[in-house]
């Protein structure tokens, strides 16, 4: 028997989104924190995969605070920055 390892890529798990994702979300109920990091190697049960567009919509509910541990440069609307 032959098994085959797909590196499948990862979608965003908002429903109905079709975007590849790119972030991780991670949440500690007691403490109220949320986390945003780099999409993580291994697929984490405990965690949500989210595309860039979600990710950075996303707003935690009132009394979370919200923790953006991703390492990648922001990469801002060049457009903005010529005028
Ligand atoms: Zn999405």
């Amino acid at each position: 028997m032959v098994t085959t390892v797909f590196h499948m890529a990862r979608q965003c798990t908002r429903q109905g989104c079709v975007h590849r994702a790119s972030v991780t979300l991670t949440y500690q109920y007691a403490r109220s924190l949320v986390w945003l990091d780099d999409l993580s190697a291994e697929r984490d049960p405990h965690a949500y995969d989210l595309c860039e567009q979600h990710a950075g919509r996303l707003k935690p509910p009132s009394g979370w605070h919200l923790e953006d541990r991703r390492q990648r440069v922001h990469v801002y609307d060049a457009g903005r920055l010529a005028g």
